[in-house]
């Protein structure tokens, strides 16, 4: 599958936030938003010119694609599913992001990023039901067992990573058991509890122009 391989904290400079894509350096002084709070590139630090109602949308779009790091084929694919299903679109949308798998292991807090999710998940450190699952975009569902396989239980990566969580939100609608490295998807979350600073009906109203 195809992926962004360049730094990635141009992208949290680039959208004036922090995207959390980094694990462990997110939370220190050398995150790149708390030394160098501006654009990226030659005008970065340049006047800001008028916003038209374009580039709000599009930011907002970029800002919402880059969090779950995904690249504009994938996000536009979701969004396509989103339009299909008979929910509100915008909030479909961010349903179907929330379920991939390599989210929800990073909202349990068995990996340091989503990054790190999707690598944990490839390399086959996951089960979904008892069933090895190492597709990253694995859609999850109410009632799911997540858990590390039995071999890699071992593995310093996950007791860094649980470490790590204890810094940010956790969710209601996941519980963990830390002792087993394992969770359960007690329910699919409605917008209101989504800790997502993105304003969804931009991103629909991009893609409906
Ligand atoms: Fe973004 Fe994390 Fe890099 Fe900070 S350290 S700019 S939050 S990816």
């Amino acid at each position: 599958m195809a992926r962004y391989t360049n730094p990635v904290c141009r992208l949290c400079r680039r959208e004036g936030t922090k995207l959390f894509l980094k694990g462990e350096r997110c939370f220190t002084d050398k995150c790149a938003i708390e030394r160098r709070n501006y654009a990226p590139g030659q005008h970065g630090q340049g006047r800001r010119r008028k916003i038209s109602e374009y580039a709000v949308q599009l930011r907002e779009k970029q800002r919402l694609k880059r969090m779950y790091g995904l690249l504009e084929k994938q996000f536009k694919r979701y969004f396509t599913m989103a339009e299909k299903s008979r929910d509100v679109t915008g909030e479909a949308l961010l349903t179907f992001l929330e379920r991939r798998l390599d989210n929800m292991v990073y909202r349990l807090g068995l990996a340091g990023s989503r990054a790190q999710a999707r690598q944990l998940i490839r390399h086959g450190h996951f089960a979904v039901n008892g069933g090895k699952v190492n597709i990253p975009s694995y859609l999850t569902s109410e009632g799911d067992e997540i858990s590390v396989v039995e071999k890699s239980k071992g593995k310093q990566v996950f007791a860094e990573a649980l470490g790590l969580a204890q810094r940010h939100e956790t969710v209601s609608w996941l519980e963990l058991n830390a002792d087993a490295l394992s969770g359960k998807v007690v329910r699919i979350p409605v917008r209101e509890e989504l800790p997502l600073a993105v304003n969804e009906r931009l991103v629909v109203e991009l893609y409906s122009k």
